[in-house]
Parts: C-alpha cells; sequence; structure tokens
C-alpha cells in the first residue's frame, strides 16, 4: 500500500501517458505559429486581486479559488484560469505600447480550482488557451474561433457543435439586463440562492444556471437579438459572415453567456457531442473582453480569447476512437554480458547517445536471456552484444532486429555501424 495518494481531484501524468500529452501540445504549438501566437508563461499564483474583482459574480472567483497566505499579509491564489494573468502581464510590461497590436499569445499550463470532482472536472487540470489584445475586429474573433476549431478537427474531434452569441456592447447589455430584471423579478422567490445574487449582481448570469435552467421560466426570457443597438448587429454579423466565408459550422445559443464579467460582444463555446463526455461536455469556450486592461491598470483595449480543457479535449479524442501516442521505440538496446564490461559497454552507450542514437543498457546484471527480453520490450532497432570475449578482441556484435543480421565490429567502429546499418522509414535525426 502506498503510504500517499494524489489529493482528490488530480492526478499523476504517467511517464507511458506523456506522449500523448506531448503529442497533442506539439500539435497546439505548430497551430500557433502558423497563425502566428506566441508562448506566454505567467506565474501558477497571483495577488488574488488579479482574480478576484469587485462585483465578481462568477462561481469560479467565489466558490473555487484556492487563495493562501504566508505571512497573514499577502493574499494569493492559484491560478484558476489564465486570461487575468494574462491581461495583468499585458499591462505590467505595458504591451498596450507595443507597434503592431493585436499582441497574440498562447499558454499551456496547470489551473487550479477547488470543485466536486467528476469525469472532466478536476481540482488540477490543464489548459491550453490564446488571448488576442488590442484590436476589435470582427475579423480577429472569426481567427480565434477559426484556429480553435481548426485545432479539434485536425486532431481528430468530428462529432462537435460550435456555439456563438454575441453580448453587445455596454449600452445594449445594460438595456439587456434591465430587461431581464424586470422578467426574472416574479420568479425571484423560485430562483437558487446563487441566482438570487446573480439578479442583483448580473442577471445574464442567470442564463447560465445549472440549477435552474429546466424551470417553466426560464423557457421565455428575453433575448438579447432584441436589445442590441445597430453597431453590436452589425459587428455579430460580420463574425458570423466571416465564419460562413471560412466554413466553421456553428449555431447561434441565445443563452450562452459564459463566465466572466467582462464579456463583450461575441461569445463562444465549442461542445463535444460525444458520449463518452458526460455532462462535462465544453471542449473550449471564450469571447470578446471590453474594460478588462482597464481594470488592470492600462488604457481602454479590447481582446478576445479562449481556454481549451486538455483533459476534456483527450477523452473527446479517445471517446471518437482517435488513437494518441505513437509506438514507443529506441534504437539500440546495449546487452552487458559480464560485469567485467561494465565500463567499455557504458563507453558505447554513451557514445551512441552522443551520436545521435537513443540507447539503453542493462544496470542489473541480468541473464542474457532477460536482457534480450528488454530488446523486445523496448522495441530497440538494434541490441549491442557486450561480452567478456568481445572486449578481449575489441570488438563488439551488433545485431539488427528487423532481419537478425549481424555484425561484428571493433569498438571505435560502432557508430559508423549503425550510421550504415539504420534503416529507418520515417528520417533519423542524427546530430
Ligand atoms: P464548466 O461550465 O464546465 O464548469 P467553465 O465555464 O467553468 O466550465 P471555463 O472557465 O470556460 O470553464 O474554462 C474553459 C475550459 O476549461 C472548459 O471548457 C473546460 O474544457 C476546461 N475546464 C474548466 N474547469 C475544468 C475542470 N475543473 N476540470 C477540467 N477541465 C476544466
Ligand atoms: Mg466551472
Amino acid at each position: 500500500m502506498s503510504k500517499f495518494q494524489t489529493p482528490r481531484g488530480t492526478n499523476d501524468i504517467l511517464p507511458s501517458e506523456s506522449v500523448k500529452w506531448q503529442q497533442i501540445e506539439q500539435i497546439i504549438r505548430e497551430m500557433c505559429t502558423l497563425y502566428n501566437y506566441d508562448e506566454i508563461r505567467t506565474p501558477i499564483f497571483e495577488d488574488t486581486g488579479v482574480f478576484k474583482r469587485e462585483n465578481d459574480s462568477s462561481d469560479m472567483v467565489n466558490k473555487e479559488m484556492y487563495t493562501f497566505s504566508i505571512n497573514g499579509k499577502d493574499s494569493l491564489t492559484l491560478r484558476p484560469e489564465m486570461t487575468a494573468g494574462v491581461v495583468r502581464s499585458f499591462v505590467q510590461h505595458k504591451m498596450y505600447g507595443e507597434p503592431d497590436l493585436p499582441k497574440k499569445m498562447f499558454y499551456i499550463g496547470p489551473q487550479f480550482r477547488y470543485e466536486r470532482p467528476q469525469k472532466g472536472r478536476q481540482r488540477i487540470f490543464h489548459q491550453f488557451g490564446v488571448e488576442a489584445i488590442g484590436a476589435k475586429d470582427p475579423m480577429l474573433d472569426v481567427e480565434v474561433i477559426t484556429l480553435g476549431y481548426t485545432l479539434v478537427k485536425i486532431m481528430g474531434m468530428n462529432d462537435l457543435c460550435v456555439m456563438i452569441n454575441t453580448l453587445g456592447d455596454d449600452e445594449s447589455r445594460n438595456n439587456y439586463r434591465n430587461a431581464l430584471r424586470e422578467y426574472f423579478k416574479p420568479y425571484l422567490g423560485q430562483m437558487c440562492d446563487d441566482c438570487k445574487r446573480r439578479f442583483e449582481q448580473n442577471p445574464l448570469r442567470i442564463l447560465d444556471c445549472k440549477v435552474d435552467k429546466d424551470q417553466p421560466f426560464m423557457k421565455d426570457v428575453p433575448r438579447i437579438q432584441d436589445y442590441l443597438n445597430d453597431e453590436s448587429k452589425a459587428y455579430f454579423e460580420m463574425v458570423c459572415e466571416g465564419l460562413d466565408a471560412l466554413e466553421i459550422p456553428y449555431k447561434i445559443d441565445d443563452h450562452l453567456v459564459r463566465g466572466l464579467d467582462y464579456y463583450a460582444h461575441t461569445v463562444f463555446e465549442v461542445v463535444s457531442l460525444n458520449e463518452n463526455m458526460g455532462s462535462q461536455s465544453t471542449v473550449f469556450a471564450g469571447g470578446r473582453y471590453d474594460g478588462l486592461v482597464k481594470y488592470f491598470g492600462g488604457p481602454e483595449m479590447s481582446g478576445i480569447g479562449f481556454a481549451m480543457g486538455l483533459e476534456r479535449l483527450i477523452i473527446a479524442l479517445e471517446g471518437e476512437g482517435v488513437k494518441l501516442g505513437e509506438e514507443k521505440s529506441i534504437d539500440a538496446y546495449v546487452l552487458v554480458l559480464s560485469d567485467n564490461v561494465k565500463i567499455p559497454a557504458q563507453e558505447i552507450v554513451t557514445e551512441l547517445r552522443h551520436n545521435g542514437y537513443s540507447a539503453e543498457i542493462d544496470y542489473n546484471s541480468r541473464k542474457f536471456k532477460a536482457q534480450f527480453k528488454t530488446v523486445e520490450r523496448l522495441n530497440a532497432k538494434f541490441a549491442v552484444l557486450v561480452g567478456d570475449k568481445d572486449i578481449e578482441n575489441n570488438q563488439v556484435t551488433i545485431k539488427r532486429i528487423s532481419d537478425q543480421k549481424q555484425f561484428v565490429v571493433s569498438l571505435d567502429e560502432v557508430v559508423a555501424c549503425f550510421d550504415a546499418n539504420y534503416e529507418n522509414d520515417e528520417e533519423h535525426h542524427h546530430h
């Protein structure tokens, strides 16, 4: 029995699983390069005020944050999401003054939320996301949605739905909030406690409630579309036209409002329809935010981004039968057939490695048969046999596994023998 286990809601990504994660991250990085987004890495914890903004009505901020203080003075919080930290950094480093805005950034990393753990819902999970800050152009919204959509498509996700909505500008949203308050007032008594709070703080959030969503009064709520001013309407129409032109399929969802209180104009959510997802079906979500740059002390500037849950992405992909993580193999396994040859064998394995061949060696003085089993388990392309006799004669035997062909070469010809006889369908990255 192991003395400790991972804390509730957290898990290890084991050595056998990390190939899968590396593969996903590689595709993400390639896509971000194509779209010209650069990586940003911000601290895992920030001042609590970065996340906890006055009047924020979200569950994430109000119930799910890991907040701590070491000396009783500073309150710090493990990041529950990245947008706030990225915008904080954007302002701190005066990126708003750089010449070629929008500043386009992406991130990959762990996030922390105190939630009830379920499939696709953990206390430590990983997000990939992008933020493009410093331009308010519907085509930038189109770009961000296209990036996320294309990424999950090329990874092999097919069973998905893009939902978009607009929250309009401040004026439109204020009109809509008033209309919602008026509409919900008679039903206040039937609402959950959170919605009672939302009614005061931000009635838009009531539309997002998971408790009250099936209540009869949720059927006929006013629609944002009827409260948009002309400018907001035109903005949203451009976004839709852009998506149409790029053949990104989407559905307009009136009830989509999203978490952050700073969201304005476009909001979107991409859900997997795969049954594997359970009720945690949203793979990525985001939107445009106004006011956040200003909140952190910068100028009035708008941004847009999304965040993708990587655990959920993996569940969705595997649910659709996508095989992640290629079969692992190694170039050479060095068999140490006597304790007397440990040092020359170690020289050989090191020389191979330093010449670009991945190589492993036995460290347990095992019998020949046991060592040869490892050649198979590691899927090695060559076995290098080092025994007493070999070293006495200043040579080794190299066996190519694919055709069982053997080469007996002198100790200083090992690498040359690999160079001459290495057969690979893929390109061998030989340094
Ligand atoms: P939900 O409604 O499922 O709680 P959310 O609105 O809190 O999601 P966001 O803050 O928008 O989620 O985060 C973006 C993405 O990060 C989600 O769509 C999801 O894929 C992922 N995500 C969020 N919370 C978790 C979690 N606790 N565990 C795993 N993934 C998560
Ligand atoms: Mg949540």
